[in-house]
């Protein structure tokens, strides 16, 4: 028998609601994320802040919600009704690389809410694993999207050193996109010139089949507010995701924050059409991080 070497935790609720824009309800199943990002990565600021870890590497120690479908079972008989969408996740990685252990609990975890109706999107900078595409499991109008920032595998390693390389990301989401379901990108936190020299246009390219596109800035980082023509060059990438989008077919959305005056019409971006006269009311979080 295989010995796990995730460590556990116990929780005591799982589902929450949020204000922000991919969805109306989220989970975190699991403390912590390998990925380590640098950026900084907001989470784990967070968590810092409240005494949960300690340090960078108590957080690359991911830890496993033990009772996460326990908890799941217990909370959506009361829930499901009101719920239109989860998201999955904020606060973690649901398929960090190279931790089977949690990318099996998410599978699970995407396919108990697909069963209440309840359709997910997911966010990752690990890889999607292939049985996603078996729509007699999963809801086809789940919405999978990567995080891409950058192509370079320099840059990879040195901001996001324990996620997946960029490639192989894009491939799997090809695979999906080629399953008929629908795919996402996030480029955010977008790095300035001063941390990376790199052509947005090259990685838009590489993207070009995905349904939606969500561009933002960096923030909390020094070296980005350090770059003096910061609110120009943000600018100027987002005229770039725009252009781009509208030339490809692509929906978008620009975070707020990262041009010179919001949009605040895009933010719907993840909600269903039907459900477009309940939107949530703008969070404040949203403003002013990006995870
Ligand atoms: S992948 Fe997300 S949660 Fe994990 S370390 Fe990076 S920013 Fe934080």
């Amino acid at each position: 028998m295989a010995i796990s070497k995730t460590k556990k935790i116990k929780r005591k609720s799982l589902l929450y609601k949020s204000g922000v824009e991919y969805a109306d309800y989220c989970l975190n199943h699991v403390e912590g994320c390998s990925h380590g990002c640098r950026f900084p990565c907001y989470a784990m600021m967070m968590k810092k802040r409240c005494g949960v870890i300690r340090n960078y590497n108590d957080w690359i120690q991911p830890k496993i919600v033990e009772n996460a479908l326990e908890l799941l079972n217990e909370e959506l008989p009361k829930l499901k009704n009101k719920i239109k969408v989860v998201h999955l996740c904020f606060t973690t990685d649901p398929f960090m690389y190279r931790q089977k252990e949690i990318s099996d609990l998410t599978l699970k975890i995407i396919e108990r809410l697909n069963t209440d109706g309840i359709r997910c999107t997911i966010l990752t900078k690990g890889i999607y694993p292939k049985q996603l595409s078996d729509t007699k499991k999963f809801e086809e109008n789940n919405e999978y999207g990567i995080t891409m920032v950058s192509l370079k595998g320099k840059f990879k390693k040195e901001l996001e050193p324990g996620a997946a390389p960029y490639i192989q990301r894009i491939k799997a989401l090809k695979y999906l996109h080629d399953s008929g379901l629908k795919t996402w990108v996030s480029m955010e936190p977008y790095p300035t010139p001063n941390l990376i020299r790199q052509d947005l246009s090259e990685i838009l390219e590489q993207i070009k089949f995905v349904d939606k596109i969500v561009f933002g800035k960096l923030n909390y980082n020094v070296k980005t507010t350090q770059f003096e023509d910061n609110k120009n060059f943000y600018q100027e990438c987002a005229d770039t995701v725009i252009d781009f989008c509208k030339h490809n077919g692509i929906e978008y959305h620009i975070k707020f924050g990262t041009q010179k005056k919001d949009n605040f019409k895009t933010k719907k971006l993840f909600t269903a059409k039907s459900d477009q006269s309940q939107a949530s009311l703008f969070d404040l979080r949203e403003a002013i991080i990006g995870i």
